[in-house]
């Protein structure tokens, strides 16, 4: 099951939306690069009861 959100990059300040995988579990921690800037990041999905999701990005150095 994929849903969409969105998160602001922590280089860039660009809004990225991205697919996540809901099956994948409530709490999701994964890095991807920015597709704007090509950054690293570290993403932190929460995914609530009622199926909301919230986006956290951090920047990874690298
Ligand atoms: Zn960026």
């Amino acid at each position: 099951m994929l849903t969409e959100a969105s998160y602001v990059c922590a280089h860039c300040g660009e809004e990225i939306v991205v697919s996540v995988d809901l099956s994948a579990g409530s709490m999701q921690e994964y890095v991807e690069d920015c597709p704007v800037c090509c950054r690293p990041h570290l993403i932190r999905v929460r995914v609530g009861a009622g199926g909301q999701v919230e986006l956290e990005s951090e920047a990874e150095s690298e």
